[in-house]
């Protein structure tokens, strides 16, 4: 890893809310040594759980998960800790789609359940270039 501080965006689902502030407060020390963003009311949830700062965007139905994929495509953000409901409908279901896409368009880790981001927490950002 560069000397440079790395950013995890966080994103949940509302079912998956409980369990990124679980994951969050499981692994506040590591999270610690990273800027924190994530949309509206998941940093919220999480900025309160943990009281690490985490910088608020847009809620996700709202644009949030796009104004994350412009920083993705920025540069700005390193790595994506995305828990999505894979058994409910969502309304911004295109803009999650957009967001997968642009992580793989950039290559950065982009965890979508808990399994997996315990492994890229677990290599304390290494797996980010
Ligand atoms: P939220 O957005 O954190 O504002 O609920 C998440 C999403 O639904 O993409």
């Amino acid at each position: 890893m560069s000397s440079s501080r790395k950013t995890i965006a966080l994103i949940a689902h509302d079912n998956k809310k409980a369990e990124m502030v679980g994951w969050a407060l499981r692994n506040k020390e590591t999270l610690k040594k990273f800027d924190l963003c994530g949309t509206g009311t998941t940093a919220g949830l999480v900025a309160e759980a943990t009281g690490l700062p985490v910088k608020k965007y847009l809620s996700g139905p709202l644009g949030g998960d796009q104004q994350i994929g412009a920083k993705i495509a920025e540069k700005k953000i390193d790595i994506v800790i995305f828990f999505w409901d894979p058994l409910s409908a969502q309304p911004h279901d295109p803009d999650v789609k957009a967001l997968l896409r642009i992580a793989v368009v950039y290559d950065i880790p982009i965890a979508t359940n808990k399994a997996t981001a315990n492994c890229v927490i677990a290599s304390g950002g290494y797996c980010a270039e």
